[in-house]
This record gives structure tokens, sequence and C-alpha cells, in this order.
């Protein structure tokens, strides 16, 4: 598919950050990245893996104008055995089409997608961090290069993967995060990109980010666009809750993004024996849960943190905080069994690993 892929190694890599350097997040980048060009009638070609470096675009370049751009993010893992995994990259990639295609951009092999990873991943291994809980994160994204200002889909693309050494998310345990509920922006709507990982989505909630952080909250948890009464997710994450036992998380309704760690959290709980419901959620329903003491537990879930705990919820300027602000059980059992599988300290019976 689309050929093999040349390499043109770098010839000054950079040094890597040390072993004790504080990798942060997405602020060092590997030596080389990966690029495969779209042209109409040609299709998808020239796969190749060359130094990491600045690209260099027409200013009249779709994306610079009407956005056309989607992206993916994915970890590498190093286990104590040295190898180095990727955790369900499949995933990712079918993720990716599922975006490309609701912005009109065309579609990518999907096998392909990951032989890419894998082979950048591989040339660049050295980069993938050692100390514990580290990880390389990898992002794939698509973008329209053609030039021209009529609105249209764009008849030229890129499809390019970068990476970035990123340091543990919790250096010191889980830390349970303040969260704000949103009652006026709204980060997606019915048929609109909600449900893709679309570069819009997210300069559309930075203001409402802002504004989280002047009320000393982490993330806001966002509603349902039109009757402000349905949660969607938390920040960039999906959103659970445990009430009186059982396990909730919005369903999938046209303005979520469905998380691979959503989806393997639904796995898991299913496979313990933990009922786990997918249905729409009011805030109202959290309020009562909060008020007749049946609130036990709230988190998000995605790629970089695994779990977010959320100690207490700010809604109408009324702080709900859930356990105390302590973490709860399960949020801790989940973190520990998904980071177990990704760092190789336990079997991956569910094939989510898949090395390169
Ligand atoms: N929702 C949004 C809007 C996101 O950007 C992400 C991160 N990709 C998630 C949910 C979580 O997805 P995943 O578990 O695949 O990282």
């Amino acid at each position: 598919m689309y050929g093999t892929i040349r390499i043109e190694r770098n010839p000054s890599c950079k040094t890597k950050p040390g072993q004790e350097e504080n990798l942060g997040f997405g602020r060092h980048f590997t030596d080389h990245m990966f690029i495969m060009d779209y042209e109409e009638g040609q299709g998808w070609h020239d796969p190749r893996i060359i130094p990491y470096g600045p690209l260099s675009h027409d200013p009249a370049a779709m994306v610079f104008h009407y956005g056309q751009a989607v992206f993916e993010g994915l970890k590498a893992f190093r286990t104590d055995k040295e190898d180095i995994v990727l955790f369900r990259p499949d995933q990712n990639a079918k993720r990716l089409n599922r975006s490309c295609e609701r912005l009109s951009m065309p579609a990518l092999d999907e096998e392909f997608v990951v032989h890419a990873i894998q082979s950048l991943v591989r040339l660049d291994a050295e980069w993938v961090p050692r100390k514990e809980g580290s990880s390389l994160y990898i992002r794939p994204f698509v973008m329209a290069t053609e030039a021209g200002l009529g609105v249209r889909a764009s008849s030229r693309y890129s499809f390019i993967i970068i990476m970035s050494p990123v340091g543990a998310y919790y250096e010191e345990g889980l830390q349970p995060v303040n969260i704000l509920v949103e009652g006026h922006f709204a980060r997606a709507v019915q048929g609109g990109t909600g449900n893709a990982k679309v570069a819009g989505n997210y300069a559309a909630s930075l203001n409402a980010q802002a504004v989280a952080k002047e009320n000393n909250c982490a993330q806001v948890l966002w509603l349902d666009a039109i009757e402000k009464k349905y949660l969607e997710e938390v920040g960039s994450m999906n959103v659970f809750f445990k009430i009186n036992g059982e396990v909730v998380t919005p369903s999938l309704s046209g303005s979520i993004l469905e998380g691979i760690t959503r989806k393997s959290i639904i796995h898991l709980l299913n496979e313990w024996g933990i009922p786990v419901k997918e249905q729409k959620i009011a805030i109202d329903d959290i309020v009562a849960a909060y008020e007749n003491g049946t609130l036990e537990e709230a988190f998000g879930t995605g790629t970089a943190a695994v779990v977010s705990p959320i100690g207490s919820l700010l809604w109408q300027g009324k702080s709900m905080v859930i356990n105390q602000g302590n973490i709860g059980e399960l949020v801790q059992r989940l973190y520990d069994t998904i980071t177990d599988i990704q760092f190789g300290r336990t079997s991956d019976t569910h094939n989510w690993l898949v090395s390169c």
C-alpha cells in the first residue's frame, strides 16, 4: 500500500533530554517525522521519514483558511523488558479515518497508518523515555495543502506524524481536580464535528478553559449545546460517574468523541462484573446523586492521563465535593490496570498492545 517508506536519516540528531529532566507535555520533538502526500487523481503517495523540521506551505493553503485539519494522539511505552509497544493504535487509525470523512478529507489505509507509526517509532526508539511513567506521545495529523481561497474540499493533503517524549502525567500518584460545569459555551453540537478529532474543536474550547482557570478549576464539564442539561465530556476527556455502585458514562450522542480509553474502561468494567451503562446523564441527576449521598466517584478518561479523578464539581456557584476530594477505589483500580498493561507489568490478555 502506497509503496515502501523512504527513509532519509537526520545527519544532525539533537541531544535528547536527560532522564531526570522534567519533560512536560509536547515540548521536545524527536529527530524524524513521517510525511505522505495526497493529490486528487494520484491518491496517497511518497511515504517518507525525513529529519524533523519546519514545513513550507503556500499562505493560501486551505488549512490556514477553512480549517481542514484532523489529528490523533497515542503513546508508545517502554516496558521493563525494553520492548516498545503501542496501545491500541488500530483504534486511532480508525478514528483518524472517521475524522477525515467528517471533513471531506481522503481516507488512509488503516494498516498502513499503524505501519507508518511503527516505522517512525523504531527509527527514533532511543527517544522513548525510560523514566517511570514516561512515554513517547505520537501525533498523527492530516491537513489540506492546496493553495486557493474557494470554499470547497482541498484536492491536496499531507499526512504527517510527529513524536514527543512526555513525562509521567502524575509524578506523585493520581491527583483529583476541580471542574467547572460550563453553562454558557458549548464544545460541540449534534451534526457538528464533536465526534471527530477536528483541530477547530480545540480552538473553540479555549475560552471556556480560561473561564475554568479563573474559577480555580482545571477544566470544564461540557453540557449539550441545546438544552444545557446533559453531560458530554470533561475538557478533552470522556467522563464517568460511579453512582450507588453502578458506573455511568454519557452515551455517544453524536457530539462526543469516542475515546479509546473510554472504550477500554467499559471493556474492563464489563469483564470485572461492575455494572456500566452508556446513557443520557443530566446535570440534575448528578446533583440529585450528590444530595442523596450516592455520588461515589467521578473521573475523566483519555490517553494523556489515562484517568483523572474529579475532586469537585462547581455548578451554579455551588461546589459539590466528591468522595471528600479523595481518590476513589475504582478510578485507582482502572489506572493501575491500564498502566500495568501499557508498561508490560501484567500480561496483555486483550491483545491491546502492538510491538514496534
Ligand atoms: N474527548 C476529546 C475531545 C479528546 O480530545 C480526547 C483525547 N483524544 C478524548 C475524549 C479521549 O480520547 P482517548 O481516550 O482516545 O485519548
